[in-house]
């Protein structure tokens, strides 16, 4: 999508009169008709409960719950739900953001870091702004070009860019104000996650815990984009001084030259603020490798990796911190969402946080200490028994560690995670947690001879051992045990109250509501509402394509909305193959769509997708050739062009590629004539026999997928 041009007249008019013109009988327009767009400041986000109209900041409120006090929309209603107004978007990616809306204008994110602000209750485009990040920047992106949000602050919009910028927008026009590189480009740092403000500084981290980056989260002077400071999740190089006495103890827990390899521990989502105790919690990532031998040889916990952390907002100084997974060699990032609440426990009000990460336990932690509360599985956990309450340690299976080589472990949750990033919502009217909990394991496997290389996975994890296995019975058992589901969870109790099985992993994040309602978007492409307190469900619309991304509920004009972004993308219909084929839809029709009780609008059909057909060459190459192509399509290609080349909706499948047979594969690969489209040529990476090798290997998939289509037909 091109940056258009601003319609003057339109300038005009929202500087005279603010974004509500449109709109009749708004009293919170009326009273913000002088204001200029986006004029938040720190009374606004401390009070953004007196304002259940607006969606201020990332999860709504500093809290992060992602619930809205409205109940215009109830359960007595919804049923009433009606499309009020969509967008379409004009890229084909996973839409990952949480809307803002304030005072009648809603500003997104769209996967390629793009930002669009809309009237929200028209769906009108006021403007847009295209940040143009190289469409190369994307081989560094473990899990699609995605983009989880904006943070908004006196007049201005921050939008963190896939390669690593920050850059503030004039809200009222979408121009830039100032823009600053907060990465060192020469390593592979992407920014997916959504800044947050706190007291005049914009915080924003990065991910790229897969590529052998050093995680960090920094804090920028919101007016200037002056780095105002940084803290480093892991330590650097001992031979040059720590960055901070934290770093220096954190040090003791690595061995090996671990620096040299990035570490890991990227702040990719989660960074929360907690004014009552003006603390800061950021979630960090896993280390780098996910096999902790090619990271520390001699073990250890290897901190802060999969830790939350408190820090002194101010100054980014370490206050205290908790490893949920001592050196992690599972992915098990720390980095999920993470909710502040007051609860009574034991008869105690106590001041906590909740994280429902990767590992599958579900966690609450006093928020002033640091100190474990309870631990639970709120998913099916084989890797550990459970959390010592007294040292807050899992308990691990003696089975978890695939340290040992042989064949490796087979363990629940995988990398995917019992649930990761897709927003969890706490609504105090229930006291529930509502989480999109998935279901997928997954093989561990050491890599033989693991060798960090350019453009690819550096897991040291063998991805050809954790493949979809093509043998009938096997795949169809993997196939029936990849699921997922809507869970209500009793944070106190630590038990689940109801769930809403779901046909896959992978759904979007949650909103709950004041009207007693659970909001949630599927891959399957509706959008569903639940009562909040018994899952009993009200209220179904299609949206046309897989939902990964969170509702939002906001008011313009008296009347209440529920709005989300669709779009189907992210790393499991990228990655995973034939799990994300069965999953979702195979079209990505992006769009923000809004609905409001007796909405009218209604979609266009959708365009007929015909399914290509497998015309794929004779295969001519040898077993060992092919076998050679496994392992490098495996290691190169698989993240994002799918799992043992059967992509999973969103890239090209390769198995269908009209290039196989000819010299335009070798362009493409090598030549990079698809660069412009984000297909980077990998001659660096690649010899001309390696990619002859992975051709070779896409040609003996699409003949065995053609051969099993026919069987099938039989
Ligand atoms: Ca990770």
């Amino acid at each position: 999508m091109q940056h258009k041009a601003f319609r003057c007249l339109f300038i005009a008019l929202t500087i005279l009169c603010g974004f509500g013109c449109h709109s009749k009988d708004s009293s919170l327009e009326k009273s913000r008709q002088a204001i200029s767009p986006a004029s938040i400041d720190e009374s606004r986000l401390l009070h953004a409960d007196d304002e259940p109209g607006n969606w201020m900041s990332h999860g709504r409120t500093y809290s992060e719950q992602r619930f809205s006090p409205l109940k215009q929309i109830n359960e007595q209603n919804v049923g009433q739900l009606g499309l009020a107004w969509y967008m379409d978007i004009n890229i084909r990616r996973g839409q990952e953001a949480t809307p803002l809306v304030i005072d009648g204008v809603m500003y997104f994110s769209t996967a390629w870091s793009k930002v669009f602000a809309v009237n929200a209750a028209t769906g009108e485009k006021l403007w847009s702004y295209d940040p143009k990040v190289p469409p190369e920047w994307a081989l560094n992106a473990c899990c699609d070009v995605v983009n989880r949000g904006v943070a908004a602050w006196s007049g201005k919009l921050y939008i963190g860019t896939l390669d690593g910028r920050l850059i503030a927008l004039d809200a009222s026009t979408g121009k830039p104000v100032w823009e600053t590189l907060t990465i060192d480009p020469q390593y592979r740092y992407t920014i997916t996650g959504a800044p947050r403000v706190v007291k005049g500084k914009v915080l924003i981290g990065n991910g790229g815990a897969e590529m052998g980056v050093r995680g960090y989260v920094s804090a920028y002077d919101a007016e200037t984009g002056k780095l105002a400071w940084r803290f480093y999740t892991v330590p650097g190089d001992p031979a040059k001084p720590f960055e901070s006495p934290a770093l220096e103890k954190a040090a003791k827990s690595w061995s090996g030259e671990w620096w040299k390899l990035g570490a890991g521990g990227t702040v990719w989502d989660s960074i929360v603020y907690d004014p009552e105790l003006d603390l800061l919690y950021i979630g960090t990532g896993n280390g780098t490798p996910w096999d902790r031998r090619a990271r520390s040889p001699e073990g250890k916990d290897n901190l802060f990796t999969c830790s939350i952390i408190a820090l002194k907002p101010d100054t980014g100084e370490y206050v205290w911190h908790y490893q949920e997974v001592p050196g992690d060699a599972w992915d098990y990032d720390a980095a999920a969402p993470i909710i502040l609440a007051d609860v009574t426990i034991d008869g105690v009000r106590r001041k906590v946080l909740f994280q429902a990460p990767k590992d599958g336990f579900f966690y609450v932690l006093d928020r002033a200490t640091g100190d474990v509360i309870s631990a639970k599985p709120y998913t099916t956990v084989t890797w550990a028994t459970g959390v010592d309450p007294k040292t807050g340690r899992p308990l691990e299976n003696a089975n978890a560690r695939y340290e040992d080589g042989g064949k490796g472990a087979p363990l629940a949750p995988g990398p995917l995670g019992g649930h990761s990033w897709h927003s969890i919502s706490y609504s105090p009217q229930t006291g529930l947690v509502y989480i999109p909990v998935q279901e997928a394991g997954f093989l561990y496997k050491s890599e033989q001879h693991f060798q960090e290389t350019g453009l690819a996975f550096n897991t040291a994890i063998d991805f050809v051992a954790a493949g979809m296995p093509q043998e009938p019975d096997a795949k169809r058992s993997i196939l029936a045990s990849i699921k997922g589901h809507l869970s209500a969870w009793d944070p106190i109790q630590q038990k689940e109250i109801w769930r809403v099985d779901r046909t896959s992993p992978v759904n979007g994040g949650i909103l709950s509501t004041g009207g007693n309602l659970v909001f949630e978007g599927t891959a399957q492409g509706g959008l569903e509402a639940y009562r909040a307190d018994s899952g009993q469900r009200l209220f179904s619309a299609d949206v046309q394509s897989g939902v990964v991304a969170a509702p939002v509920s906001y008011a313009v004009a008296g009347e209440q909305y529920v709005a989300v972004v669709a779009g189907w993308g992210g790393v499991f219909p990228l990655a995973s193959g034939e799990p994300a084929l069965k999953a979702g839809r195979m079209q990505n029709v992006s769009r923000v769509l809004a609905f409001k009780l007796g909405g009218k609008a209604s979609l266009p059909p959708l365009p007929q997708f015909s399914q290509p057909q497998l015309k794929p060459p004779r295969p001519t190459a040898g077993a060992a050739t092919v076998k050679k192509g496994e392992a490098l399509f495996q290691g190169y290609c698989s993240t994002c062009h799918g799992d043992v080349a059967v992509s999973g909706g969103v890239l090209p499948d390769l198995r269908y590629s009209g290039t196989l047979g000819n010299s335009a594969w070798t362009d493409v690969v090598l030549g990079g004539s698809l660069q412009s489209f984000g297909m980077v040529s990998f001659s660096r990476e690649l010899s001309k026999e390696k990619i002859e090798a992975i051709r070779a290997y896409v040609i003996f998939r699409a003949n065995q997928s053609l051969a099993e289509s026919k069987l099938s037909k039989q």
